[in-house]
């Protein structure tokens, strides 16, 4: 199997009835194609589905970092930076800004962008960008307990949401350290480390 492939299934096995008619779909190679798709049974509609890009900030505050402890599954209770899914009609900076301001109540001037973390296992790219927050007003938003400042020796590396919320930390730590801004490409593993 060539590398660029995924091992894993790229149909997505949730998907049971066809969003154009309603009926079954089942799991084909389309004519032309060259992998699995979810297929209708009785249209004949190819539902290709895609990798979906969440968009995140690390917003810094005088030199500690803002995080949310989630108050939503999955990994409700544990501490992510202010992150979530794309919507159409924005760009990736306006994700960012808009997520921090949904998650955090925090108003932030979005720096640039050092991590992408492809999260093969989920279908999702991770996107990070470094943020500003100019004055230490911040709040829990609807999917968050509480929202917090960290020094960087206080992050609860142990109590993080997901791989790529680490990987964003370590990177962003290590950017401040060394001054090196060049786009950081990661994968993800499946599980968190402590
Ligand atoms: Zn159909």
């Amino acid at each position: 199997m060539p590398a660029s492939v995924p091992d894993h299934p790229a149909v997505n096995e949730a998907m049971q009835y066809c969003s154009a008619c309603g009926k079954t779909v089942t799991s084909a190679i389309p004519d032309g194609d060259n992998r699995l798709r979810a297929i209708c049974t009785a249209c004949g509609t190819v539902h290709y589905q895609n990798p979906k890009i969440v968009a995140g900030c690390v917003p810094e505050h005088e030199g500690q970092i803002l995080l949310c402890r989630r108050a939503i599954e999955p990994r409700c209770g544990f501490w992510t930076v202010p992150a979530g899914f794309m919507e159409l009609g924005e760009t990736l900076a306006e994700a960012a800004l808009r997520e921090t301001w949904e998650e955090a109540l925090a108003r932030v001037e979005i720096g640039p962008l050092f991590a992408a973390v492809d999260v093969i296992h989920a279908g999702q790219v991770h996107v990070f960008f470094s943020g500003v927050l100019a004055r230490p007003e911040f709040g829990a938003g609807a999917e968050t307990i509480e929202t917090r400042l960290f020094l960087p020796a206080d992050i609860p590396w142990s109590e993080l949401a997901f791989p790529s919320i680490r990987i964003a930390l370590e990177r962003y730590l290590e950017i401040r350290r060394t001054g090196n801004q060049l786009v950081y490409l990661a994968s993800a593993p499946r599980s968190i480390r402590g």
